[in-house]
């Protein structure tokens, strides 16, 4: 596919970035990832929201970017892409030499691409998350491309036969490694409360707003570890799976390991919002 580099339109293979980029060398930089359908990315302003708000999190000067919604529906129309991402990375950019401390006015490496995924329609199947330790830091709200703690615990989720891992600190439970959980007791829609402890999910707050315009009670509080079994429901949200059921947690099974009422309500809730941006 055309990738988007520092300005330049290059097919992929021809992409290069200096070895003494700082987001080569240190992770230095922060990232988006944006869906589209038909064409068209969704969420899209929420989406520059939460990247503006990362880069002025870690200092990055954004001023120079070029404006993204023209960037982004150039690369959309570049690679003739239907149904999938746009993935935004930004890093600190390069000097001629490795310190932790940057030094001079760097030059921001900016670099937009896309990846192509079918658009779903219909209720996933239930599937089984991994209760694990939160190793990560604790800046979280920060979309961070250092992802080695992420990494490492989806290799555990995986080795568990889990599609993802569900993390717990201090006795509640944060987040995903690239998700956010919700619980459903006694009718009530809970999820953990958009702190420095997780990434506030686009497809999270979007699943809020469509839970309170749906008249379900919402509380963005965080559930406890030791609460799991007595959950109604249980789902995960993020820009890849959209709204998935989660039917086990290690060997707790929720809801008999089916799809609950209110997570298909909000599975449909969002089928519909996807058919309103599609022009359905
Ligand atoms: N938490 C983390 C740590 C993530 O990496 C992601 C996905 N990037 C999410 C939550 C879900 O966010 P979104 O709904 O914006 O994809």
């Amino acid at each position: 596919g055309t990738v988007y580099l520092n300005g330049q339109w290059l097919p992929a293979a021809q992409a290069q970035v200096s070895v003494f980029d700082r987001g080569f060398l240190f992770a230095d930089g922060v990232y988006e990832v944006i869906p589209v359908y038909g064409g068209r990315a969704f969420l899209l302003d929420e989406h520059l929201a939460r990247l503006q708000r990362s880069l002025q999190a870690i200092g990055i000067d954004g001023n120079d970017a070029p404006s993204w919604p023209t960037c982004i529906a150039q690369l959309i129309a570049k690679n003739k892409l239907e149904h999938g991402t746009v993935y935004l990375q930004i890093t600190r950019g390069s000097s001629n030499q490795r310190t932790h401390l940057p030094t001079g006015s760097l030059q921001p490496t900016i670099l937009l691409m896309t990846q192509s995924a079918p658009l779903h329609w219909g209720t996933p199947v239930p599937a089984k998350a991994a209760l694990l330790e939160d190793i990560r830091w604790l800046r979280c709200d920060i979309k961070s491309i250092s992802l080695l703690g992420s990494i490492l615990l989806k290799q555990s989720a995986q080795e568990q036969h889990a599609i993802e891992p569900m993390l717990h600190r201090d006795g509640t439970i944060t987040e995903g490694a690239a998700s956010n959980y919700f619980g459903v007791k006694n009718g009530v829609l809970y999820t953990a409360p958009a702190n420095h402890l997780i990434l506030a999910g686009i497809t999270r707050n979007w699943v809020l707003k469509l839970a309170r315009g749906s008249d379900i009670e919402v509380r963005e509080e965080a559930f406890r570890v030791d609460e799991l079994s007595q959950l109604d429901e249980c789902f995960l949200t993020s820009t890849s799976r959209e709204v998935q059921p989660i039917g086990r947690i290690d060997d707790i099974i929720i809801n008999s390991g089916g799809c609950g009422p209110i997570t298909q309500q909000l599975i449909e809730a969002f089928h519909n919002s996807k058919r309103h941006h599609l022009g359905m």
